[in-house]
């Protein structure tokens, strides 16, 4: 997880065999072999997610929870295994904590319209920091608006690491809740969410944890964290699209009013009114992503199998050597340098548009990613409206790296050479 310059490839990980798990990566776009270098954007998924899905829309595709049919019973064991799954992965003590979600985006959205919307008022305060994906922002500026309560930010350090005496400042008795990036998307920062849970949970606040960007690259167990939500997305981590975990404390799930209703979260309906379904139902109103928590499953299996730990020592030896290589590119600029990274590097290269970057590299089989990141504030810091990102994931390799150094000196002599 650590980019120390020392990092060294672990032994025992056989990366050509990884890569042989994910059917994608054998092509060549525009006449070369793909270079995927855009992981935090969205992860390739291996073969075993594929059949899984598959496997499942061929043998076992039904409604749950609703049909007394075999193969309704079957989808319905299939979903609730993903659960479970999802329950293990966090180490949740219960399976009723582990909501399904649409993804990072709409587990922010749940909790800020259903634990924050009811309860906050004007002079209470929301804690985010400068390092948030739009994801992590929008929604608490939405139910601010909603309620009168003040957002405040966590600034940062040049680096690109959180500004910590600054957030012990802003962390007050009226701050309910603090919401926090695991991993920033934009820089690889990765923030030291155990010590900032215990200061913002010892000051009284609620907190949730953004960690789309955290479980690619480090294991999370959610009672040693104590934190109060923690929420990702599957296709971050090998999965599908369309299905992610949102993980809450029980008792603060009881206590929050369901969000959106319909069917499945129900218990009984009048036209006078009606009431709730149980845990984890009560805020999974219609039906759900089926094949994609089947697929979420697969997923964490397919992890568990290679372990979170080398696929972390792995990257972490990746990200040396491509920060090393890197600087050979004259006229290139990291954005964001903490000291603490994970998989993502993020520059800008004199004279050259990181989306002129993006387009000269793709021409040579290599996808990175070039915007804002969905995290605009973070652009606006370093001055600059956009960068190029290359992020990293298990099956990456130096020859990657490699590709990508000499796409990049490409287009450094397109856009006029040196100086
Ligand atoms: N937070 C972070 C840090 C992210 O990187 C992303 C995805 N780029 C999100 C939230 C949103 O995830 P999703 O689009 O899957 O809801």
């Amino acid at each position: 997880m650590t980019a120390l310059p020392s990092a060294a490839f672990p032994d025992a990980f056989d990366v050509a065999r990884v890569r042989r798990d994910f059917p994608i990566l054998d092509q060549a776009i525009h006449g070369r072999p793909l270079v995927y270098l855009d992981n935090a954007a969205t992860a390739q998924k291996p073969r075993a997610v594929l059949e899984a899905m598959d496997h499942y829309y061929r043998e076992s595709n039904a409604n749950v929870h609703r049909g007394v049919h075999t193969l309704s019973e079957r989808a319905t064991a299939l979903y609730e295994g993903g659960r479970d799954r999802a329950r293990a992965f966090l180490n949740a003590r219960a399976r009723e904590e582990i909501i399904f979600v649409r993804g990072t985006t709409e587990a922010i959205n749940l909790v800020a319209q259903s634990y924050a919307r009811p309860r906050l008022k004007p002079g209470d305060e929301i804690l985010i920091t400068h390092l948030e994906h739009h994801s992590n922002t929008v929604p608490w500026q939405m139910v601010c608006e909603q309620t009168g309560a003040r957002l405040k930010v966590v600034p940062i350090t040049p680096d690109g690491a959180l500004d910590l005496e600054a957030f012990e400042r802003l962390l007050g008795p009226r701050t309910r809740i603090f919401a926090v990036a695991h991993v920033s998307n934009a820089l690889g920062t990765v923030n030291p969410i155990a010590e900032l849970t215990a200061r913002a949970r010892a000051a009284g606040a609620m907190v949730l944890i953004d960690g789309a960007q955290g479980v690619p690259h480090c294991a999370v167990d959610v009672q040693a964290l104590d934190c109060d939500f923690y929420a990702f997305s599957a296709h971050k981590l090998y999965g599908p699209t369309g299905i992610g975990v949102l993980y809450g404390r029980r008792e603060v799930l009881e206590a929050m009013p369901p969000w959106q209703g319909g069917g499945d979260m129900i218990r009984t309906v009048r036209f006078e009114g009606s009431t709730w379904n149980d845990l984890p139902y009560k805020f999974e109103a219609g039906t759900p992503a089926i094949a994609e928590a089947v697929g979420l499953g697969a997923a964490l299996d397919y992890v568990d199998r290679i372990g979170l730990d080398a696929i972390a020592r792995h990257e972490a030896a990746l990200l040396s050597y491509a920060l090393e290589r890197l600087r050979e590119i004259d006229g290139l600029r990291f954005i964001g340098s903490a000291p603490q990274r994970a998989s993502v590097v993020s520059f800008v290269v004199e004279g050259v548009h990181p989306h002129d970057l993006g387009t000269i590299l793709d021409h040579a089989g290599v996808a990175i990613r070039a915007g804002h990141h969905c995290a605009m504030p973070v652009m606006d810091f370093y001055g600059v409206p956009a960068t190029a990102r290359a992020s990293l994931a298990c099956y990456n390799t130096t020859a990657d790296i490699d590709a990508l150094v000499a796409a990049l000196q490409g287009a450094r002599d397109l856009f006029g050479g040196r100086g």
